[in-house]
């Protein structure tokens, strides 16, 4: 039974889809959708509504448009690498109808209301999609944080680690923990990258030192315990500052075994994993070489089965791709650790998901969908139209044929710059149509809607919480 309490909707509905299984956060239904003027009005079976418009969704499973909280569309400054239009196409081909730009790799880097201005132009010009951006926390900006948060970030992005760009700074010990006491209050919340620099730095050194610059040398730059200690540390500042925190593409179990400690301390902690921690290990980063060159990177497969095992609890509350681009000659080179460290992801969040969580290991339909949706939506505190399939929300679907096999192929892929870790893959579930506010924009392998993306700018109050100190 759902659990929806059904209002009715007094204007017209222009668009009807039938016989599809909605899957909703809490559960999959067999229901017709009425929909007009971009908003869902009715779910009910057997809908009669007079409207030249349905589409016939039978076979199909419908989800709640995802939402990518985590991608670098790298513009302005450095569309070349992606930008707006091509990286909003890709993230409708896979059934995406939002997304949080972080605050790098544009440039200038979102860390003041200049650049916010600047890139929300770039961007309304053209998003295929609906989107909101993270700020920067980095050193000298603490006092752009109240303009950013008037202007709507969704909260403030922080490296622990060197970014690997030089007009992003790494966020010293003494900013971060500055930066988050001010993040709580303006009610914000602050994401890191969790590994730590002077861990990372010294193997590194020690590493080029040597001469050593293989895949295997950066591996070994970058260990599990790196991570550890930098999510330790930032899970500290949580508890002390009561600032709200998320740590984005954790890479391993063992992180989650402290970010759930801390939760059962009362310390306001969320974190997301990226579908290439969960169907990758490293040894295809050194099969694959530079085009699966992330960081942290990819671990051993204990540590991906980790990540599996806190996925099947829901203690991972969020999926974010990652979606880090760059051109084709940044991704090669004799010296791995100078290798651009990204992977292109973001069309394939879905059907990874569904492949190697539903159908591999069981993952339920409804915990894929509030991985993608619901929960992103509730923790980042977008209006309630955003993340759910209800009465009243807007109308953004991604239908998927779940009985559906293909093949990653480079000209399927809408990037900019044609790579991806996946190329060659067998993935179950492919989406075949996706709406957005009630119009479709990608159908059948083709984009068909321009640019029509809004910046979604207002956050809901934020619901307090009972909190404790970690020390
Ligand atoms: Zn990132």
């Amino acid at each position: 039974m759902r659990p929806y309490s059904i209002t009715k909707h007094n204007g017209s509905s222009d668009l009807i889809i039938t016989g599809g299984t909605i899957v909703t956060e809490s559960g999959v239904f067999r229901e017709d959708i009425a929909i007009g003027e971009g908003k869902i009005h009715e779910f009910s079976q057997g809908l009669k509504v007079r409207t030249p418009h349905i589409i016939d969704a039978t076979g199909l499973h419908v989800f709640p448009g995802l939402i990518d909280s985590h991608v670098h569309f790298n513009e302005p400054g450095r569309a070349n690498w992606e930008g707006f239009e091509t990286g909003s196409r890709a993230l409708v081909a896979g059934g995406g109808t939002l997304f949080f730009d972080m605050p790098l790799n544009a440039h200038p880097p979102t860390v003041d209301a200049a650049s916010f201005d600047e890139k929300l132009a770039a961007a309304q010009a053209a998003s295929l999609v609906d989107f909101a951006f993270w700020g920067g926390l980095v050193p000298g900006n603490l006092d752009q944080m109240e303009a950013l948060v008037e202007r709507g970030v969704v909260g403030f992005k922080a490296f622990m680690s060197d970014s690997g760009i030089a007009d992003f700074p790494r966020t010293d010990d003494r900013t971060l923990q500055q930066g988050m006491n001010r993040a709580a209050s303006l009610g914000s919340i602050v994401a890191v990258h969790a590994e730590s620099a002077a861990i990372t730095a010294r193997l590194a050194q020690e590493s080029l030192a040597l001469g050593r610059t293989s895949i295997r040398d950066y591996l070994d730059s970058r260990p599990i315990h790196a991570e550890l200690d930098a999510i330790a540390q930032a899970l500290d500042l949580a508890g002390e500052t009561r600032c709200p925190l998320h740590i984005v593409h954790v890479s391993c179990g063992a992180g989650l075994a402290l970010i759930a400690s801390a939760q059962s301390m009362g310390v306001d902690v969320t974190c997301e994993t990226c579908p290439h921690y969960l169907a990758l290990t490293e040894e295809d980063m050194v099969r694959l070489g530079g085009v699966a060159k992330c960081a942290p990177p990819l671990r051993p497969k204990l540590a991906q089965d980790g990540l599996w095992q806190y996925l099947q609890t829901g203690q991972i509350r969020t999926i974010g791709s990652d979606h880090s681009p760059s051109t084709p000659d940044m991704k090669a080179g004799p010296n791995f650790f100078k290798i651009w460290g990204g992977i292109s992801g973001i069309q394939h969040t879905l059907p990874l998901l569904l492949t190697e969580g539903h159908v591999k290991r069981g993952l339920a339909l409804p915990l894929i969908s509030s991985l993608v949706s619901f929960n992103v939506s509730a923790r980042f505190r977008l209006p309630p139209a955003k993340g759910r399939l209800l009465p009243g929300a807007d109308a953004d679907l991604a239908l998927v044929d779940l009985n559906q096999q293909f093949n990653v192929h480079a000209d399927g892929l809408f990037y900019r710059h044609r790579h991806s870790p996946y190329l060659g893959r067998k993935l179950t579930g492919k989406v075949v149509r996706t709406i957005l506010r009630g119009q479709t924009v990608f159908q059948d392998g083709q984009i068909v809607s321009k640019p029509m993306g809004l910046v979604i700018g207002d956050r809901s109050p934020i619901i307090s919480q009972p909190h404790r100190c970690l020390i």
